[in-house]
């Protein structure tokens, strides 16, 4: 008699299982959206430690983000039952390596306690770097260097591998000098950056066989989620990685590849049957997560890209409702809108966690976060930094980085005289040079020269407290609760005096988010755990018990779904962005399209796309015109209504060959004349004269968002 079928197979179609059950060899998933690929994936995982191919510990597995690791543990975890505690290997690229990385730092000359810079630590320090190598910093800024070692360090290239060509790219030939340069200086903070994670682990397999060797055996069984964005980097660490054992099971899909400007090359599932020789490829055809009109519209949308490896996709679900198309006047009645939708929604029972709101760039939550929070919404904002962006987090975390990492001569630069305590540019000058003379770090520099006669001596006084204070509270580290002693820290330090004294609606909104900041590191046993996570990207979110709706970037949505989506800010210029547009070439245009393509398929019954007649892009007016992936919306799948006259005659009119883009604009606006030059989708930029009455709304709404705490947005 047949054993039962294990709880993981059930309801898997017959290609997942085959993906699931071909344990041994190179395997490559190919296949649409939402066709189960992370749930096969998922099963594979299960399969692997209930027939005990291999130990939790004994298997790799990677994520694109640190939600999808999130969910894909918990799945793991239902699946499995209480039998398995835990997939230490289960995590981010980044959060993999890191943790391999703390492993054999020494390898690359750092300690295992290294700091992960973020983006403002580490153009700060390329700046200073730029200075000193007396290049104009105007010309030749830190963030186009950034980019650019960025990109270097996205395709494995420590500074040795830069050729003369490459170094060309920055400040006539400098490139490779001031990569160098950098590469040094943060090996002498004991810190790395982003890229750096991946560079130095892919640096230590290759030169270090002993490592490489104990990985090989260790992992016996490898997995990548989201393969498609990939980038090379990353893709040469796995295959090493996998040389050995051969067992490795990719998951992708072409036409969901949204980070080629992160380094991310689809070209690696082409490489992947060429590296893996008699690689099994295996596709999904059915789709599980939307209803037809859905999958049809986003398949309607990604047939125009060019160069596809082409898939079938075709779902049972019932037929549902059209995929809407809603034409408004600006932004803020997008805003109100959609608010709207969402509590019709919620008369219909449909629960705020159910309900997402995607937008192509940061600037879009804007108007969206005013209407919530006039409306009173609960949402939540997932995805990029903008907590921890925070000047006044900065602050704090830069204190807790002084008590965790003596040598982090950054965060000692950003609190040294935060709240200003009389220890001026000159006396961090001198302290400079000391701890350069001496080869120390600051806060070591900071303790010898107070034996000096270099400072003055109220500057010596209030160095002398700083490091006295710092000494104190590392000493509390070990008899404290960390979150205790961060609260104390920033009592005792002044700095939540020197917001106090503020008093303004914005320090008070600051002092919250400090108090989310101390709340928010209660969840982590140890300081070092909580910056870690800082570090990395985390698009956690504090109270997810609290049903809110979530609003993030398409880029953050990738891999997730969600009943009801709605889509903003479908215009020219903002999707595709301008800078698509700009660049003019086809590729970035497909990559955007790729985007819509990812935009679309997160919904599983409704979607809904705004498109808006007007919008202000960094506070300036915009007349602009519907996306023309809404015109490359299948019509048959599309119900259509707008605020203005014409509905969806006017808009495929405007993508219509004879027809003019502008001519909306025109007949809503009298007197408006359209910029029309070679770049005409740039539309026009000059700001509207709007009307008394509603400009009167907008500057309103605009300071009573400006007023209003932001403690409710959650980390992440
Ligand atoms: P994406 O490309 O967006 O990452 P995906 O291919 O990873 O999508 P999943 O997220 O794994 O797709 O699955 C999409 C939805 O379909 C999920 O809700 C999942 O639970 C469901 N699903 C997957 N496989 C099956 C199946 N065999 N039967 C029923 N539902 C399934
Ligand atoms: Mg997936």
């Amino acid at each position: 008699p047949l054993a039962p079928e294990p709880p993981y197979l059930r309801g898997l179609n017959e290609p997942q299982r085959e993906a699931v059950l071909t344990s041994e060899g190179p395997v490559l998933v190919l296949a649409g959206a939402g066709t189960g690929k992370t749930a096969a994936l998922t099963a594979r995982l299960a399969h692997l430690i209930a027939t005990r191919r291999a130990w939790p510990s004994e298997i790799l597995a990677v994520t694109f983000t640190n939600k999808a690791a999130r969910e894909m543990r918990e799945r793991v975890g239902r699946i499995m039952g209480e039998s398995v505690e835990g997939v230490p290997w289960l995590g981010t690229f980044h959060s993999v390596a890191a943790k391999m990385l703390r492993r054999h730092a020494e390898l690359v000359g750092l300690q295992s306690n290294f700091t992960i810079l973020d983006t403002d630590d580490q153009l700060r320090l390329l700046k200073q770097l730029i200075v000193a190598a007396d290049i104009d910093e105007k010309r030749f800024t830190a963030r186009s260097l950034a980019g650019l070692i960025d990109r270097w360090k996205n395709r494995g290239w420590t500074p040795a591998e830069i050729d003369a060509a490459e170094s060309e790219a920055f400040a006539n030939g400098r490139g490779q000098e001031l990569y160098a340069a950098y590469q040094a200086r943060l090996k002498a903070v004991n810190a790395c950056d982003f890229g750096d994670l991946l560079l130095h682990m892919l640096v230590i397999l290759k030169t270090h066989r002993d490592v490489l060797k104990q990985y090989q055996d260790r992992f016996r069984y490898i997995m990548v989620d989201e393969y498609q964005d990939t980038n090379a980097s990353q893709y040469l660490w796995l295959r090493l990685l996998a040389q050995e054992r051969k067992n490795i099971c990719c998951v992708g899909d072409d036409d969901q590849s949204i980070y080629s400007w992160r380094g991310a090359e689809v070209a690696n599932i082409l490489r992947f049957e060429r590296d893996f020789p008699g690689a099994k490829v295996i596709r999904l055809e059915q789709n599980y997560r939307s209803t037809p009109h859905i999958l049809a519209a986003a398949s309607g949308v990604i047939a125009n890209n060019g160069g596809r490896l082409g898939k079938t996709l075709w779902t049972d679900e019932a037929e549902g409702e059209k995929v809407r198309v809603i034409g408004v006047w600006d932004g803020p009645e997008e805003a109100r809108r959609i608010g709207e939708e969402i509590e019709s929604g919620q008369r219909r029972g449909e629960g705020l966690d159910k309900v997402a709101i995607l937008v192509r760039a940061q600037f879009q939550t804007r108007e969206l976060e005013d209407r919530f929070i006039a409306i009173g919404m609960p949402y939540r904002i997932v995805g990029g930094f903008r907590f921890y962006e925070r000047a006044e987090i900065r602050d704090a975390l830069a204190y807790l980085r002084v008590i965790a990492q003596p040598a982090d001569d950054l965060a000692f630069e950003r609190i040294v005289n935060t709240p200003k305590r009389g220890i001026g540019d000159k006396a961090v000058t001198k302290l400079h040079q000391l701890a350069r003379a001496e080869g120390l770090p600051l806060t070591h520099a900071a303790a010898r020269i107070l034996d000096t006669d270099e400072l003055t001596p109220s500057a010596r006084r209030s160095l002398g407290n700083l490091i006295g204070d710092i000494a104190r509270w590392r000493g509390k580290l070990t008899e404290l609760p960390h979150a205790e002693l961060a609260r104390q820290m920033l009592d005792e330090s002044g700095y939540t005096a020197m917001l106090q004294a503020e008093r303004s609606t914005e320090a008070s909104g600051r002092l919250e988010n400090l108090t989310e900041l101390a709340r928010a590191m209660e969840e982590y046993e140890t300081l070092g755990a909580f910056l870690e996570h800082v570090s990395l990207v985390m698009d956690n979110d504090a109270n997810a018990e609290d049903a809110k709706v979530t609003i993030m970037t398409i880029h953050a949505a990738k891999g997730l779904e969600y009943e009801t989506v709605f889509l903003a800010g479908w215009e020219e210029g903002v999707f595709p962005s301008q800078r698509a547009l700009d660049e003019g070439g086809n590729a970035s245009l497909e990559e955007e399209r790729r985007l819509a393509y990812v935009a679309i398929t997160r919904a599983r019954r409704r979607a809904t796309i705004f498109h808006a007649a007007n919008r202000r892009i960094y506070g300036q007016w915009t007349s602009s015109i519907p996306s023309r992936f809404v015109n490359e919306l299948p019509a048959e799948h599309v119900e259509s209504e707008t605020t203005m006259s014409g509905g969806e005659s006017l808009w495929r009119a405007q993508w219509s060959e004879q027809g003019d883009p502008f001519a909306h604009v025109a007949r809503e606006r009298p007197g408006y004349a359209a910029t029309r030059g070679p770049g005409w989708q740039r539309a026009a930029t000059k700001p509207l004269d709007m009307n008394p009455v509603k400009l009167a709304e907008v500057k309103a709404s605009a300071a009573s968002f400006a007023a209003k705490p932001r403690a409710d947005i959650s980390l992440g």
